[in-house]
């Protein structure tokens, strides 16, 4: 890893004693204070009011077990956990994880990307996450229900529209967001559109909330290529994951005149050199649930290839969205070798550290995840507004708010780097902008 200002590796060596173990969330701080050299030297008054500090350490951490009863009548518990991490700029805000991996670390690594994206989106909410080692894979309709409701039992008391908003994730999608909402509403008798984000059209969701993670994520690689006057038309693009974000991103991109010649799951990948079939692989993934192999069964001029990841695959463009730590230094070498120009995080933190060093010394472009996924949680903020004001916008309307937020974040970055003295580097740029908008809003509030 790179080595921090004297100041500042002191503050890390605290966020590590303070957090044995928790790896990921390490990673995640140590990504941010690497940046943020330029700027305590700039601004003293935040060394003085300790405002790096306190923001490493989480306003409110909530952990909780979820007792739910499975369809052979046997007990199981999970860990449920919601971290409340900054309130400065607004409600906590930020999405729900049931997988496996759950644990607090992840939980906080989440949290604190969140506090900066949500900074660059420019909207008023704070940052948390929340999640559960719960997995929904194999689990019945019924199962994921009384597990949802099981696990709201105890978020209600620390959940509001003032408060604390949650949405979705990986293992979070509209149904389980259906079933939070409807026990959220039964315990408190009252329907709180607010209270929640991703919810379905019908019941006080928002249009392009399902598509907006991916889609954002592409709008803010069309920036990247429209500063060197080029665009997706013809680029050969490849996306990690089959989840979300990527089918959504698989879409816009084809609208946009690239070709997504290869997606995956954790079994695998497939390659289709003639475009991915969205609405093959929407009906596997999204209908059936199933695997991505089922794809290449389905399709004759595509290959199924059972593999750790995908970025063995030429492309020029490479959208890993999928997991954290998803891409190493081993498959970023891969990419450079083959000619990739740029990569854009759908995921959240899916570049190893190691990984990012070496695109940025091959001169790829690389955007990280609290800028290029921003998408995701800016159009929740638009489904607060529509909430708050009882209204409904058309897709069109929420499209276009959605394409005017990547361009503003994508500039900021831009404009900001240039500023502090790093010209070109997104990753400085999504760091500082984002860290000194939630750090102004502390200094304001008083030391709280
Ligand atoms: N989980 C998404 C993210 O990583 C969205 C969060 C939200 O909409 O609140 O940004």
């Amino acid at each position: 890893m790179p080595v921090l200002g004297e100041k500042l590796y002191d503050i890390y060596d605290e966020v590590l004693r303070r957090n044995p173990g928790e790896t990921e969330f390490h990673q995640a701080v140590h990504e941010v204070l690497d940046s943020l050299g330029p700027v305590v030297a700039k601004h003293p008054q935040y060394a003085d009011a300790a405002v790096i500090q306190r923001l490493c350490e989480p306003e409110r951490q909530i952990i909780f077990r979820v007792p739910w009863v499975d369809d052979a009548g046997r007990v199981n518990i999970n860990r449920g956990f919601r971290v409340e991490f900054n309130s400065a700029l607004g409600p906590y805000k930020g999405g729900l994880r049931f997988h496996p991996s759950v644990y607090l670390g992840i939980v906080k690594f989440l949290g604190f990307e969140q506090i900066f994206k949500n900074a660059l989106t420019g909207m008023p909410i704070g940052g948390g996450k929340g999640g559960s080692d719960f997995d929904p894979k194999g689990r019945s309709d019924g199962e994921v229900m009384r597990f949802c409701q099981s696990f709201m039992t105890e978020l209600y008391r620390h959940i509001g529209e003032y408060t604390d908003v949650p949405a979705g994730d990986i293992g979070v999608g509209g149904r389980e967001i259906g079933y939070l909402f409807g026990q959220y509403k039964r315990i408190t008798n009252r329907y709180e559109s607010g209270v929640l984000t991703g919810k379905g059209l019908a019941w006080g969701g928002s249009q392009v909330r399902t598509e907006a993670t991916g889609y954002g994520t592409v709008y803010f690689v069309d920036e990247m290529l429209k500063t060197d006057g080029r665009s997706f038309d013809g680029k050969r693009v490849v996306v990690s994951g089959s989840g979300n974000v990527a089918i959504y991103a698989i879409e816009k991109v084809h609208q946009l005149g690239g070709a997504v010649v290869a997606c995956s799951d954790s079994s695998g990948y497939v390659v289709d050199d003639k475009g991915i079939d969205l609405d093959l692989l929407k009906e596997i993934k999204q209908v059936r649930r199933g695997r991505i192999q089922e794809y290449a069964e389905a399709r004759d001029d595509a290959q199924f290839v059972s593999a750790r990841t995908v970025w063995g695959v030429h492309c020029d463009i490479a959208l890993p969205s999928a997991t954290q730590n998803e891409l190493n230094g081993a498959d970023a070498l891969t990419l450079i070798k083959n000619g990739c120009q740029i990569v854009a995080e759908g995921a959240n933190m899916p570049t190893t550290p190691d990984a990012v060093k070496l695109f940025a010394e091959a001169g790829v472009r690389f955007a990280p995840g609290k800028a290029a996924n921003a998408g995701g949680v800016a159009t929740s903020a638009l489904e607060m507004q529509q909430n708050a004001s009882r209204d409904s916008w058309t897709f069109e309307h929420t499209e276009e708010r959605l394409a005017h937020i990547m361009r503003g974040i994508h500039d900021r970055c831009l404009q900001t780097a240039d500023e502090y003295g790093t010209p070109g580097s997104y990753i400085a740029g999504a760091n500082i902008a984002g860290f000194t908008q939630v750090a102004e809003a502390m200094l304001a509030l008083g030391v709280i």
